[in-house]
């Protein structure tokens, strides 16, 4: 079943190679997560297409990079425009694919917009530098150039975010890009090709195939011409793929999992935490890699602070994302489902006390109950993994030294979410936390404006902000010797 779309033709069932729309002999089918149906294919492709895609983009690299910053931003600025006019449809699509409700699909088409316009801005003021010399006759420049072929892999929880996000800076910089979107969502993907195209993206330097993920990733990680590879995904396949990129020394940029803890003081606005979790929690149902995983309450307020979180989950409306009241969409598929479940099973086996929803709904759409535990003991697995879910399980903790260790007892390091009301405790915390990004009272933090991108294992580079340009430029030095 199609999505009902004012313009049919940004639904495509081919990849764009070297600017044409190219189909397969064999295809993938791509279904709704609310309802089990599917809406349409796209092609199976592999080593192959993944090949034609790379030579693609290295032929059109040295047209691309000669054209000024401004003729780059001019295009980059078009396609953010034509983003926004067909913000509606490609809202529509997302949901039809992803499940998200259709007000949050908007937002992200309008989140994802913004990093090309945030980088066509950018694209002006890639600006080097110049050193005074080390001696009488030396003369020293260093420029920023675009690092060349760019091959990036991209997740299905921000099936339009996760792809500007890269694209964008990789294409201001003058950089072309290969593209492998998740085979669950690569409508959206196709949809910005559409416009892209539109937009006056010149042929081969946006290149997008779909199909088998590990004969392409192989081609994208091995290849000699790709010089820089970016992943947002899971931990697992992000540390499989930078390992093979070592073989051609690529630039690697990684996005992976994270395990946020949320940390209530005692102090804190209770109502803004509740609001903080529901929005760090449960947006795009727990699937974000910034969602809140691990709760953590401050032993005076813990029992208040449980009441009203249950209170406000209770109200959450679940269902398709296509309906208009819906809150809550389904999860993904199947096996993200059977995770959330095991964890849920795994927490109460464990001495975790079920305060609202923890089953499946019936039905052939992936839907879980909005759920809250207290009581979760920390070895359980919803503290020690990433759940990818609408569960909130609730810790319950005494000092602020006992939440800082246990918020840092994790291999990951993404986002982490601290509310209090005192101002040397958000300095002394924010500080101790070792995450790439910390939300001060506030459970939303993502903004084109601003670093995204965390430490330990949850990754290496920085998307969005002025940071975000940097993984996409080699740094050269011209060194004169003068008479
Ligand atoms: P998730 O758990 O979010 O689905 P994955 O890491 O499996 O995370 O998927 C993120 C992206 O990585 C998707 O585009 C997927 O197709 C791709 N991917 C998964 N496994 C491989 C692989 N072995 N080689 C290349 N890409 C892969």
């Amino acid at each position: 079943v199609r999505p009902p779309l004012a313009r049919a033709d940004l639904l495509r069932e081919a990849a764009y190679i070297d600017g044409a729309w190219v189909t397969a002999d064999t295809t993938l089918e791509v279904t709704n997560p609310a309802t089990g149906v599917a809406i349409g294919t796209v092609p199976m492709m592999g080593a192959a297409e993944a090949e034609r895609a790379v030579a693609a983009a290295s032929a059109a690299f040295p047209a691309w990079k000669a054209k000024s910053a401004k003729e780059r931003a001019t295009i980059l600025k078009r396609w953010y425009a034509l983003m926004e006019q067909h913000g509606d449809d490609l809202a529509t699509l997302m949901t039809a694919e992803q499940g998200k409700p259709l007000a949050e699909a908007r937002g992200e088409v309008s989140y994802a917009a913004a990093f090309l316009e945030w980088f066509a801005e950018e694209a002006r003021r890639i600006n080097g530098l110049t050193i005074p010399g080390h001696a009488a006759d030396k003369r020293l420049v260093v420029v920023q150039e675009p690092v060349g072929v760019v091959a990036a892999i991209t997740p299905w929880n921000f099936p339009a975010a996760m792809i500007t996000r890269k694209v964008g800076p990789a294409l201001a910089a003058g950089c072309t890009v290969v593209l492998k979107p998740a085979e669950l969502t690569p409508y959206s993907a196709l949809a910005l090709a559409v416009l892209a195209e539109e937009a006056g993206v010149p042929k081969g330097v946006l290149n997008i195939i779909t199909g088998d993920a590990p004969a392409i990733g192989e081609v994208l990680t091995t290849d000699p011409r790709v010089a820089k590879f970016t992943f947002t995904g899971s931990t697992p396949v992000g540390k499989l793929l930078a390992a093979k990129c070592a073989g051609t020394v690529k630039r690697v940029s990684l996005e992976l999992g994270g395990n946020a803890p949320f940390i209530v003081f005692d102090d804190a606005d209770l109502d803004k935490a509740v609001a903080g979790v529901i929005a760090s929690k449960f947006r795009n149902t727990g699937q974000t890699c910034v969602c809140a995983n691990r709760i953590y309450v401050q032993d005076g307020i813990y029992d208040a602070f449980a009441e009203r979180l249950a209170a406000a989950v209770k109200k959450l409306v679940v269902g398709d994302g296509l309906a208009g009241e819906t809150q809550q969409g389904p999860l993904i598929d199947g096996r993200a489902r059977d995770k959330v479940i095991a964890h849920v099973e795994d927490a109460v086996a464990r001495g975790a006390h079920l305060v609202t929803g923890g089953h499946s709904l019936p039905g052939a759409g992936s839907f879980f109950e909005p759920t809250v535990l207290t009581a979760v003991p920390t070895d359980a697995l919803l503290c020690r993994e990433e759940t990818f879910g609408p569960v909130a399980g609730l810790v319950r903790f005494t000092t602020e030294a006992e939440v800082i260790a246990l918020a840092n007892d994790t291999s990951a390091g993404l986002a982490a979410y601290l509310f209090t009301r005192d101002l040397s405790r958000t300095w002394r915390v924010g500080e101790a936390l070792q995450y790439g990004m910390v939300g001060i009272n506030t459970g939303l933090i993502s903004t084109e404006v601003a670093p995204f991108g965390g430490v330990k294992q949850s990754g290496i580079g920085r998307e969005g902000s002025v940071y975000g340009i940097r993984d996409y430029v080699d740094t050269k030095t011209l060194c004169f010797e003068i008479e």
